[in-house]
């Protein structure tokens, strides 16, 4: 069956049937316990509620049997993940062009940044911030949807001319459900409209309490436009980045993020990947999903060939069998045979997978529900 009851799905979350006839009455679907919903709706809800859907897979297990946690002696601090959300127009991109902009070290290749889907700034006290270039929620739910919480910091970015519009609410929503701690970024306060007041007040009304409002998430007044405030934003971005004491293991083989991944014309399959600890070498063997692969060539955001990228630093992989999907981990093994057998296996997984939920089947697919 495609469809499985919210009081159901509820046991199976731990979760009070209640609180997810409620989630879904603010999804504009309004439905009492006993009634079913389809697989989509279900998903959204785990998702909503903050469940990671667990794939249990041999091979994943095989794998992360080598890469167990590494010990508290070897972690080193790492730059921070941030993602920008916010509603449409209230200055994302507008944003994330402007702290690009401002931070690119100028000189060799001009200066000239390349869409691979996450950028690095180096700040003037030569920290780094890694930023998904991805705005929006989908990319952001799409991979937790995946089982990959990569972002680390949202900046939430809202329009001091305008307010709390839905995509905004749904950020929030998003934030809260990942429990990734958030900044708010009043944007647009060059504007003679601006009313950043408002904006904190309309915001107590979502249970987010900024530091102006005596609360405990940070808050800065800025203007994608003229600049004003953004060396306030990244240093709270840095301050949060603390707090969270953000590291990983830089000297060991790497295990890195698709964070989005195409066939390019020329260069065959391609992705960009985060690294979440290692160090991802020129020539190292890996598999990523269902693809094997050897890293041919790492290209940074800057259009820049380099020979390595550690922790939290996005890069362009060359040199994949095929293209994964975003969200896939790419984990460095010890050769091309393991390599290929890990993804062979992987892929015969996934068919039988697919065989066995033909008629699809909630109770595999919740299986892994904790
Ligand atoms: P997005 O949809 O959230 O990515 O928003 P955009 O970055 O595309 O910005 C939407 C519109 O707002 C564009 O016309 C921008 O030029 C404008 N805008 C963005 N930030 C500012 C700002 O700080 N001040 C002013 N006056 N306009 C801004
Ligand atoms: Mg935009």
């Amino acid at each position: 069956p495609e469809a499985i009851t919210v009081q159901e799905l509820a046991n199976r979350m731990a979760e009070k049937g209640a609180d997810l006839v409620k989630a879904l009455f603010n999804m504009d679907m309004p439905v009492t316990v006993n009634q079913t919903i389809d697989q989509d709706t279900a998903e959204l809800l785990v998702e909503e509620f903050g469940h990671n859907m667990v794939r249990v897979s041999a091979a994943d297990i095989d794998i992360s049997q080598t890469v167990e946690a590494d010990p508290e002696e070897t972690l080193r601090e790492r730059p921070p993940v941030v993602t920008i959300m916010g509603h449409v127009d209230h200055g994302k991109t507008s944003l994330m062009d402007a702290l690009r902009g401002a931070n690119v070290v100028k000189g060799e290749a001009g200066g000239i940044t390349q869409h691979i889907g996450a950028y690095q700034i180096v700040t003037k006290d030569k920290q780094k911030i890694t930023f998904l270039d991805t705005p929006g929620h989908e990319a952001f739910t799409q991979m937790r949807m995946r089982g990959a919480n990569v972002t680390d910091i949202v900046v939430l970015v809202v329009a001091a001319d305008d307010g709390i519009m839905p995509q905004t609410i749904e950020a929030i929503n998003h934030t809260k459900a990942a429990g990734v701690p958030m900044i708010v970024a009043i944007n647009k306060i060059d504007r003679p409209e601006a009313n950043p007041q408002r904006i904190r007040e309309r915001l107590l009304e979502h249970e987010v309490v900024v530091e102006q409002m005596s609360g405990d998430v940070q808050d800065v007044e800025v203007s994608a436009k003229t600049g004003a405030g953004l060396d306030k934003l990244i240093e709270a971005i840095g301050l949060q980045a603390e707090l969270l004491e953000l590291r990983a293991r830089p000297d060991r083989e790497a295990e890195a993020t698709v964070i989005e991944a195409q066939l390019d014309k020329g260069r065959g399959p391609v992705a960009t990947v985060l690294v979440n600890r290692g160090t991802l070498k020129r020539g190292d063997t890996f598999v990523v999903g269902t693809q094997s692969g050897r890293v041919r060539a790492l290209v940074d955001d800057k259009g820049k060939q380099i020979k390595e990228a550690g922790p939290s630093m996005p890069v362009e992989v060359l040199g994949l069998g095929g293209v994964p999907q975003a969200g896939d981990v790419l984990t460095v093994v010890e050769n091309e045979q393991r390599a290929r057998e890990v993804a062979e296996y992987r892929r015969e997984q996934a068919t039988e997978k697919r065989t066995a939920m033909a008629p699809a089947n909630l109770d595999t697919m919740f299986a892994g529900l904790n």
